[in-house]
């Protein structure tokens, strides 16, 4: 019976063996790191797929399905390598090779390595149930953990996508809110409560966030947006903007910075029983304006007063518009792009539109007629 040095001795024999700079040679190899997951963690070849040699016969042909393709193993030293080619070659991976010395000589000839971000156990438990999800993951959570989203309004609409946003681990939140907390506000602004009545509603919210989750930075604007403060708040770098705004001054303000600084809007409304969705993509599918090239007459448009609205109504339209709002920021899914989402509440029915982005919408199209800012008349929006 053969000892363990003979016997690696006789597989080294057989399977080819490569240095360094014969690997980095090979035209199109995959790369596959084949030590435990503590030691990937500690650092790894860029590029690299990570399939521990105790799953490698079986995950080998997802991660690399045309078995002509040349592969480069590495582990360690180059001793577990050289096991994993005998087997890969057995599999039919006739251009498997070792990489001599491993990771260890790899690392220590300066080559370049990565070192993986990695969730502390804390937030591994917290976030247990997102890290369960193949599309999210670690790395999808760190996604989030690194996502900047901002809020237009602490209101129906941002009240449910501030705490939905902040449970998930989105790491920097803002939310612009002139108001303060009014009793009528409880009905539906679930993200203030009696205890925080006449207090400013960013203020508000900042506390309920805070209590939900402290991996959430909270950026406060009490202002109302402007022509004269967007672009100051802009500039503190939003990926995401999600737009539950009350108001038509504000939406196109919105809707024109957002196409300039090519950063994704997250549209909601509201109205009595009726709710919209969608996603206005810069570059990709219809702005606002592409809808909706200017704003009614004021005198057309509904008052504020009037605008009666179910209590749980911005809480589904809310949380639809976070659902968005963490795809992007996640990179999975479909968004709501170019699909504009009805939803009404009496019928529980959703009707989706397809819109089109408008070749001679003002900003977007493309022969834009407005190229700067434009405060419109106060007044309400459905
Ligand atoms: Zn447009």
């Amino acid at each position: 019976m053969a000892t363990y040095r003979e016997l690696l001795k006789q597989v080294k024999d057989r399977i080819e063996e490569v240095d360094a700079r014969q690997a980095r040679e090979l035209d199109g190899a995959a790369w596959v790191d084949v030590r435990e997951q503590d030691e990937w963690d500690e650092g790894h070849i860029p590029g690299a797929a990570h399939v521990p040699r105790g799953n490698l016969e079986s995950r080998i042909e997802n991660v690399v399905p045309d078995r002509s393709t040349p592969v480069v193993i590495y582990c360690a030293s180059g001793n577990r390598s050289a096991f994993a080619v005998e087997s890969l070659r057995a599999l039919g991976y006739e251009s498997a090779v070792s990489l001599v010395g491993g990771y260890t000589d790899w690392k220590r000839n300066g080559f370049d390595i990565t070192i993986p971000r990695k969730l502390s156990p804390e937030r591994r438990a917290r976030y247990s149930r997102h890290l369960l999800i193949p599309e999210i993951g670690e790395e999808g959570q760190l996604k989030l953990l690194d996502s900047k989203i901002l809020l237009i309004g602490a209101g129906g609409l941002g009240s449910p996508a501030s705490l939905y946003l902040a449970a998930a681990g989105v790491g920097t939140i803002g939310i612009i809110d002139a108001d303060i907390v009014d009793e009528s506000n409880l009905q539906r602004q679930i993200a203030h409560s009696l205890n925080t009545l006449g207090t400013p509603k960013v203020d508000s919210a900042r506390r309920t966030i805070e209590a939900l989750n402290p991996d959430v930075e909270v950026t406060t604007y009490r202002e109302r947006l402007t022509s004269d403060n967007i672009d100051r708040i802009l500039d503190d770098g939003w990926d995401i903007i999600v737009d539950g705004a009350d108001n038509f001054p504000t939406r196109y303000l919105v809707n024109d910075a957002s196409v300039w600084r090519g950063i994704p809007v997250v549209h909601g409304s509201i109205y009595r029983f009726e709710g919209q969705v969608t996603v206005f993509k810069p570059g990709d599918g219809p702005c606002y304006r592409c809808l909706y090239p200017s704003p009614p007459p004021p005198e057309l448009a509904p008052s504020c007063a009037e605008g009666g609205v179910l209590g749980v109504l911005p809480g589904i339209v809310g949380t639809l518009q976070t659902n968005e709002a963490l795809k992007l920021a996640a990179g999975i899914g479909d968004p709501l792009v170019g699909r504009l989402l009805l939803f009404d509440a009496l019928a529980t029915d959703f009707t989706e539109v397809h819109i089109k982005r408008n070749p001679e919408c003002p900003v977007c199209g493309e022969h834009p007629s407005i190229t700067e800012y434009i405060d419109y008349v106060e007044f309400c929006t459905r």
